[in-house]
């Protein structure tokens, strides 16, 4: 049985390319007589604002793209706010850290940059942690909780992560090259984007993941965690990212087309979900 999912993190207005994401997310479920969640990843709290959860809810109601469980409507795996589910999160912890494959991580990011030999590549926000910076292989076995401290996966160095991407076709990513030892846990008490996507996906029982090329990189970091967990790997759909007509990512120009501008300058849902964008930004 087909269960994909929606994902907004609520730290701005929905654009154009969430919208296309989703639509898409919504004709496969559709398509597969499938199940549809919306959840919404409100983990980073200085960032995330609940006026943007409404927003996204009514951007993507007036779209029509449609869910069938969510934080507006209930389902059997609620709450649908990441930021409330911290009880399943420690308890995905602890089978990571029962796995021990994780480890405490007290190095702020100039610890890392120092320890690099070479300057990370500018496209990469996140530098690769550079294994001479591991605590040794004990560290961190006893501990029963995460606490006040960032933890870390260990990457199998060297090993190559292949995945077939229904959209994109075959995936190779390295680990230890493209990238390092992951943050799975933050010393502010909440879990990593990848360790809460991967535990939500898991909980939620998604077959079918839908969303952006963007993340295509993190599909290989989040199989390592499916397989230290054990857990049944879904399939991959990473939609192409929005671009202008001179390549620009949408995402990054001044005036994003969020879908409330759009909808202001009088456009139809299926316009903005459908036509060139060039069209659009003109409008
Ligand atoms: N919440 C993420 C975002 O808005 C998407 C996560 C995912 O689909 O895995 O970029």
């Amino acid at each position: 049985m087909y269960r994909g999912r929606i994902a907004p993190t609520p730290t701005g207005l929905l654009h154009l390319g969430h919208a296309r994401t989703f639509a898409l997310a919504a004709q496969q479920a559709r398509a597969a007589n499938g199940t549809l969640i919306l959840r919404i990843e409100d983990l980073d709290a200085a960032r995330c604002q609940p006026h943007f959860t409404t927003n996204a809810i009514e951007d993507l109601k007036w779209l029509g793209i449609n869910w069938q469980e969510g934080p507006d409507i209930g389902g059997p795996h609620a709450p649908y706010l990441q930021s409330q589910r911290l009880p399943w999160f420690n308890e995905a912890w602890k089978k990571l850290h029962a796995s021990g494959q994780i480890y405490p991580c007290d190095k702020s990011r100039q610890d890392v940059e120092r320890a690099l030999v070479a300057p990370h590549a500018e496209d990469d926000a996140e530098p690769i942690f550079p294994p001479s910076l591991r605590p040794a292989l004990s560290t961190g076995r006893n501990a029963t909780a995460p606490g006040k401290t960032n933890w870390r996966f260990r990457v199998p160095d060297g090993e190559t992560i292949s995945f077939i991407d229904q959209i994109e076709g075959p995936q190779s990513f390295t680990a230890g090259k493209d990238f390092g030892d992951l943050l799975i846990w933050r010393k502010d008490g909440m879990p990593s984007y990848e360790m809460a996507v991967v535990a939500d996906d898991h909980a939620m029982g998604i077959t079918h993941v839908v969303r952006g090329a963007d993340l295509l990189k993190s599909t290989a970091r989040q199989i390592l965690l499916y397989r230290a967990f054990k857990w049944e790997i879904p399939q991959w759909s990473h939609a192409p990212l929005v671009n202008d007509a001179s390549g620009q990512r949408l995402s990054k120009r001044a005036a994003g087309l969020s879908i409330q501008e759009l909808r202001h300058k009088g456009l139809t849902p299926a316009e903005i979900l459908t036509a060139p964008i060039d069209t659009l930004i003109s409008k």
